[in-house]
């Protein structure tokens, strides 16, 4: 068997002891004579399940009491419209930073119930760098203040946190969830999509201080109500069964293996630095974003020259580096290097760049 390295920005890697876990636990998950997949999730076994994965979410992301875990459907994208539904419910008016698509698209959903409004927006310069936010710029009486903290197309991260005093921060942690500790008071609401640092496509965590539920519109759908799922310990209706377990695995792994998020932070800048050490020092690849706000999980690069870069994905695919195409909105190349992906899969990248740079000077 010959495993690749897989820079895929989402579904991607999963560790492979996480795999072998899955694997040995596929035909009878520990002595129930069933799959994880096959098993009511009214059964005794499965609420244990759904129960181990929510309190190490909450011990390895150090959450507090006084926020609710939701595990949903729908993707990173229903919560564009489940944030404003649930929380634009005071003045109607929120605060959107557009530092990319996934930031835009939350904006534009916004400002279908509500009074949107943009407080800054990096577009000017193809999103790759974190505006400036000037506090002048912030709506007071605000109902929400949004960020995209990690964007995961344009290979931004925000290092600093904007102040947003009392107006609670919402932050879109698709891509960065679990990848460095964060400090949960400082946010009302965290929300990731799975498949990019936490288990496979079919989940959303909805991480909630809990006075910000119940207020949703009349028109919400009961779906969209965070309400709903809080009362119901995520299990309304049929949570996504399998990716919740393998969310599971994951966090024991980052918990028992890595040694929590500490260390995966210490990991994932060792990792990113030696790509960007290359980045910087090559005279044919370069990164694409601004050095202060680089992201540690999605590494974008060009050459300046497209049938280069299309020459490098071609032989970097058949070398065994996949998925290190850029976004289709961008071009040029991206390498996403989320937790799964191993210290040494960079280094043979990173190799393999200087290889590709000497041929083809
Ligand atoms: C991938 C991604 C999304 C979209 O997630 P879906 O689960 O496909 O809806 C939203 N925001 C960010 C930051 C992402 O990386």
């Amino acid at each position: 068997m010959s495993r690749v390295y897989n820079f895929s920005a989402g579904p991607s890697m999963l560790p492979e002891a996480v795999l072998k876990r899955a694997a040995d636990e596929m035909l009878d998950y520990q002595g129930s004579g069933q799959s994880v997949m096959e098993m009511s999730h009214r059964s005794k076994v499965y609420q244990s399940i759904i129960d181990q994965a929510e309190a190490l979410l909450r011990e390895v992301m150090n959450i507090p009491d006084n926020y609710k875990v939701l595990f949903l459907q729908g993707g990173a994208s229903s919560q564009f419209a489940m944030v404003p539904l649930n929380l634009m419910n005071g003045s109607g008016k929120a605060d959107y930073v557009i530092t990319g698509q996934w930031a835009n698209k939350a904006y534009q959903e916004g400002s279908k119930y509500g009074e949107a409004h943009i407080v800054a927006s990096s577009k000017d310069k193809t999103f790759s760098y974190i505006p400036k936010l000037d506090k002048k710029d912030f709506t007071p009486d605000a109902d929400y203040f949004h960020i995209c903290m990690n964007n995961t197309i344009y290979g931004t991260l925000y290092h600093e946190l904007p102040d947003t005093g009392d107006v609670p921060l919402v932050a879109d942690i698709s891509s960065c969830i679990l990848s460095q500790p964060i400090d949960v008071t400082k946010f009302g609401m965290l929300y990731a999509g799975a498949q990019k640092n936490m288990a496979p496509a079919g989940m959303t965590v909805v991480i909630i201080r809990e006075d910000l539920i119940g207020h949703a519109r009349d028109i919400t759908p009961t779906m969209f109500n965070y309400q709903i799922h809080a009362d119901n310990g995520s299990m309304y209706n049929t949570p996504p069964c399998y990716t919740i377990y393998i969310a599971k695995l994951v966090l024991e792994w980052i918990k028992n293996e890595v040694g929590g998020l500490d260390k995966m932070y210490e990991i994932n800048k060792k990792k990113a630095q030696i790509l960007y050490d290359f980045l910087d020092s090559s005279e044919m690849f370069h990164g694409t974003v601004v050095k202060e706000d680089r992201s540690l999980m999605n590494v974008p690069f060009v050459t300046g020259n497209e049938e280069l870069d299309a020459k490098f994905v071609k032989e970097a695919t058949a070398a065994g580096f996949v998925n290190i195409k850029g976004h289709r909105t961008v071009g040029g190349m991206r390498a996403s290097i989320y937790n799964a992906m191993p210290i040494e899969g960079v280094e043979k990248l990173v190799k393999f760049m200087a290889d590709f740079e000497a041929a083809n000077k």
